[in-house]
């Protein structure tokens, strides 16, 4: 039987990189792709060592359509019809709503929102005359509560939180369910850029400490999650919020 074919993207770094070791590992020959090419080919070269099927789409921005296009395309090509999407690529961003140019706002929202919908859009043809497609769309723990001097960054993920539930009921008939997972906190480069930067109000040691399960979360706390909603086990789940965040939002 041929692998069923995942594709990840921002998956050179972070969650990203957990999730695409996960799922290679769960069977699925798995699509890498990131706008840093260096970083999609490291993580496939893990896979590979591991025994495990995987290949690299790199230099991929995903808030250009035709590179999305493109890319989806080359994947059909090397591994074959997606029946998994993780979108998963984002960008963070602190500022004072003032200070919020428009060009910061449409580049969060080109990356965090519009970037899903163009992959979605690529796949979604391939799942539905599969009759068989998972969706996983990362969002943020701060659209749940609201985050402070985040306003571009709340409502990119706000709005994904929204997109996941119009679209799993729209493609639950096809037998594609859409989720969102909403990471709060969790140890990864971009976690770490921002307690660098002096803009965590603390050490990522002190919100630990203030965490109910008492410590950062991992990426693969998000990819054991995502495994899950990948799995043929979860076909019930659809257009769910599945929080993942050490009790940090309930
Ligand atoms: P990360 O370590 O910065 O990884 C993000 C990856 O996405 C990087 O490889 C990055 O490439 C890539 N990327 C950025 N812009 C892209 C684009 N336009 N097209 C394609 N790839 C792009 O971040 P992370 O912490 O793993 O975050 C992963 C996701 O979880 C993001 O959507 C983030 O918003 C969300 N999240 C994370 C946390 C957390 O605590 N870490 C909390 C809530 C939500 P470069 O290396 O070139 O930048």
């Amino acid at each position: 039987m041929t692998a069923k074919v995942a594709l990840v993207t921002g998956g050179g770094s972070g969650i990203g990189r957990a999730i695409s070791h996960r799922l290679a590992a769960d069977g699925y020959a798995t699509a890498v792709l990131d706008l840093n090419a260096a970083s999609a080919k490291t993580v496939v070269e893990e896979i590979l060592e591991n025994g495990y099927t995987a290949a690299a789409f790199g230099d991929v921005d995903v808030s250009d359509r035709s590179q999305v296009d493109a890319a989806v395309e080359s994947v059909r090509d090397s591994l074959g019809a997606v029946s998994v999407l993780v979108n998963n690529a984002g960008i963070t961003g602190f500022k004072k709503f003032g200070h919020i140019t428009d060009e910061v706002w449409e580049r969060t929202l080109a990356i965090n929102l519009s970037g899903p919908f163009y992959a979605c859009q690529a796949v979604v043809p391939d799942m539905t005359k599969a009759g068989w497609g998972r969706i996983v769309n990362i969002s943020s723990s701060s659209a749940q509560g609201g985050q402070q001097f985040m306003t571009h960054y709340v409502a990119s993920k706000a709005g994904l939180v929204g997109f996941t539930k119009s679209l799993a009921l729209e493609l639950g008939p096809s037998g594609i369910t859409v989720n969102t997972i909403p990471p709060g906190f969790v140890d990864t480069p971009m976690l770490r850029g921002s307690e660098r930067d002096g803009l965590l109000g603390g050490s990522v040691d002190e919100h630990a400490d203030r965490t109910p399960v008492r410590r950062a979360g991992k990426p693969e706390d998000i990819a054991a999650a995502c495994s899950f909603l990948c799995s043929e086990e979860a076909g019930y789940i659809t257009g769910q919020i599945i929080g993942v965040n050490g009790g940090r939002n309930t």
